[in-house]
């Protein structure tokens, strides 16, 4: 049973966008797992199609007035005229109130507020038009205000949804038409009324892969745009995006936030000796090496050739220090002879440094970090008290950090 599961979930997976990758996948099924910078890009793209929707809807939906005027006797076209003009108001209320803020929170609840207007506008002309009996033109211009639901769940293909999130917005609307179908069940005409809710499954579907299909193509722009090409780290722009950030969350929150400037040592004479390719396949080893002793949360950007900054959010100076010891445990992979490739490294904390800007915290890691090249390479700087003699050696690192980090740390 569990091989057929796992097959068909292979083949389902070849039916996929092959611009992502396997782990990928899952975030097409749920948001949790969106990294940081995708999530903020996508509640963005939401926002701002929300408040185009908004304002379309906001100047159509009067507009129709004019219509309903010839095709309704004045009692009913006044009560719709009202919830039109209401509705036009509550879309004004959300183009105005609703900017992209990079808050996928804020996404949802603006993609809320414009499904639920005309949700409710759907329902309330439901009950008004009940109450009359319609023929002709008028019965014809009636029916229009039925389609609303497929214009709803046709315009949720425009949001780049995972299946979860496309799921939950549907559910409303057609709970909402399975509800006003209710409300006039002595009248109701079951074949039509199934065939319509079967095309409104349909139309969800499609626009569910619709959005699914729009999230995988963010999730790749996304992904080159950040992503260094040749190491697969974060790219240096948008490690400054994530590290304003970073640098912004640790200061309201009181939280620790320490940075490592990482340059490998002699990097010129492997390109020197051995030639540029040999270098890459260095640097990115070196780069993979890094990563892979790394927490969730942390983050590693290529600040340009053979130097990398490493950001380690509520990670205090003391803890930094073992994480470098880890680092250099580790190394930083080996060269084309063999011998081990290694790193000056400078280290600079939020608090510690008393920095109020995250380029000041660049600055004095890099500071550092020629220091501890000046002292002769492959260590570790971690303050510019220079008596306290803190840049320590490999070798020596494990048994210096013991004096420093708590026993059972390390
Ligand atoms: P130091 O110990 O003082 O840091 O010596 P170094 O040779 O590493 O320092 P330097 O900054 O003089 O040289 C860095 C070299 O890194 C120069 C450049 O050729 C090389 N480099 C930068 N980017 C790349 C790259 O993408 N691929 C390869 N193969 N080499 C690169
Ligand atoms: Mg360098
Ligand atoms: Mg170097």
């Amino acid at each position: 049973m569990g091989r057929f599961a796992g097959i068909f979930l292979a083949r389902l997976r070849g039916l996929m966008p092959d611009e992502l990758n396997s782990t990928e996948f899952s975030a097409l099924l749920v948001p949790h797992r969106h990294f940081s910078l995708l999530a903020q890009r996508r509640a963005t793209m939401i926002v701002n199609r929300v408040r185009l929707f908004a304002f379309l809807f906001a100047v159509l939906t009067p507009l129709w007035a004019v219509i309903d005027y010839f095709a309704f006797p004045l009692p009913l076209w006044f009560a719709l005229g009202a919830l039109r003009f209401s509705a036009s108001i509550a879309f004004i209320l959300v183009v105005v109130h609703y900017r992209p803020s990079g808050s996928l929170g804020n996404a949802y609840r603006a993609m809320a507020l414009l499904f639920a207007i005309p949700t409710l506008f759907y329902v309330a002309s439901h009950q008004l038009l009940s109450g009359y009996s319609l023929a002709g033109m008028s019965a014809a211009i009636a029916t229009g205000y039925a389609f609303l639901p497929f214009v709803l769940l046709a315009g949720l293909s425009i949001f780049p949804l995972s299946l979860f999130e496309s799921a939950l917005f549907a559910a409303p609307i057609l709970l909402a038409q399975f509800l006003a179908g209710m409300l006039n069940w002595g009248a109701l005409d079951w074949p039509t009324f199934a065939g319509a809710f079967w095309l409104l499954a349909l139309i969800t579907g499609v626009s569910t892969l619709a959005g699914m299909s729009q999230l995988a193509f963010m999730i790749a722009l996304v992904r080159q745009a950040i992503r260094d090409p040749l190491t697969g780290v974060f790219s240096r722009c948008s490690g400054e995006e994530s590290l304003d950030l970073q640098f912004t969350i640790a200061q309201r929150s009181n939280a620790a936030l320490s940075l490592a400037f990482i340059d490998l040592d002699h990097f010129k004479s492997i390109n020197d000796s051995f030639g540029h390719e040999a270098g890459d396949v260095v640097l990115k080893e070196a780069a993979s090496t890094i990563a892979r002793y790394l927490r969730r949360g942390d983050m590693l950007v290529r600040w340009g050739g053979e130097e990398f900054v490493l950001i380690l959010p509520n990670t205090d100076h003391l803890q930094a220090q073992t994480v470098m010891a880890r680092l250099r445990q580790n190394g930083f992979g080996r060269r084309p002879d063999q011998a081990p490739v290694t790193a000056s490294i400078g280290l600079s904390e939020l608090k510690a440094d008393r920095c109020d800007d995250w380029r000041k915290l660049i600055e004095i890691a890099d500071r550092r970090m020629y220091v501890a090249k000046r002292r002769g390479r492959n260590q570790v700087c971690d303050s510019d008290d220079h008596s306290a003699g803190r840049a320590y050696q490999t070798g020596e690192a494990v048994v210096n950090y013991q004096a420093i980090v708590p026993a059972g740390e390390l």
